[in-house]
């Protein structure tokens, strides 16, 4: 069965653009591997409520997702295929192979994703795809939210999306290729997404590399807020208060 649905000026979480999506299991022999490396990575993620929903947080939307690129070959721009977090499943304690989706194409400039299974793949889809086209080497793409992170992306130096920019549109996609090409968004693996709060990509050839960086720019974040306030708190990893030296935006 291949359904057809779009939501438009939606909350954020909630898909913004048209997805043909066939209702059809992700078969476990082709897609088992991959989806428990996403599954792996994504509950660490949860577990530090970078990747979660909670009712004070982004009108109560599930936000974080995680995806891998199908191989070996990656195919043409728009035809990467990937799998990916299923559409708000954020907030799920456990997750199976039916919590995540197989996106076949995506066409920034149509705003259309083509997926299969169980579940219809995450509102960010789009950008997703977009990270990918950027080349055949980026093979794990991580999305989160860390208000540390994202608000530390100007003193940490990183890529920083315009705040213009709303998430999984056609503008998003246009906007990572112009990171791509003005800043070092492909030698460092992440961006912090100006218009989307909170939001931060890391991608690389390995969930590894992805997770890693990732890591290693929440440990860069604390250590930021370390140098400034002389402390470092758990919590201020996912904590959207914001303290006076930490009111401007990365
Ligand atoms: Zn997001």
């Amino acid at each position: 069965m291949t359904s057809e649905s779009r939501t438009t000026g939606a909350p954020e979480g909630v898909i913004q653009y048209t997805v043909s999506h066939r209702d059809r299991a992700l078969a476990p022999a082709r897609f088992g591997d991959l989806g428990a490396e996403l599954a792996a990575w994504r509950s660490i993620f949860a577990g530090l409520a970078i990747v979660g929903q909670r009712a004070d947080r982004y009108d109560g939307a599930g936000y974080g997702n995680v995806s891998g690129r199908v191989g070996p070959f990656p195919g043409a721009r728009g035809a990467r295929a990937f799998v990916v977090s299923g559409s708000q499943t954020g907030g799920r304690a456990c997750v199976t192979l039916n919590d995540f989706a197989l996106v076949r194409r995506y066409e920034p400039t149509l705003n259309r994703v083509e997926s299969e299974g169980l579940i219809k793949p995450s509102s960010e889809s789009m950008t997703h795809g977009a990270i990918y086209d950027l080349g055949p080497h980026i093979r794990f793409v991580f999305h989160v939210h860390c208000p540390l992170i994202w608000r530390a992306a100007g003193r940490m130096g990183l890529p920083v999306s315009d705040a213009r920019v709303p998430y999984g549109t056609p503008g998003m996609a246009r906007e990572i290729v112009r990171l791509s090409r003005e800043t070092a968004l492909l030698e460092r693996g992440i961006l912090a997404m100006g218009g989307h709060e909170d939001g931060v990509i890391t991608f690389g050839r390995t969930p590894s590399e992805a997770g890693g960086i990732l890591m290693e720019s929440l440990a860069a974040a604390h250590r930021s807020a370390f140098d400034e306030t002389g402390k470092a708190c758990a919590q201020d990893a996912v904590s959207r208060r914001v303290r006076p030296s930490e009111g401007r935006r990365g």
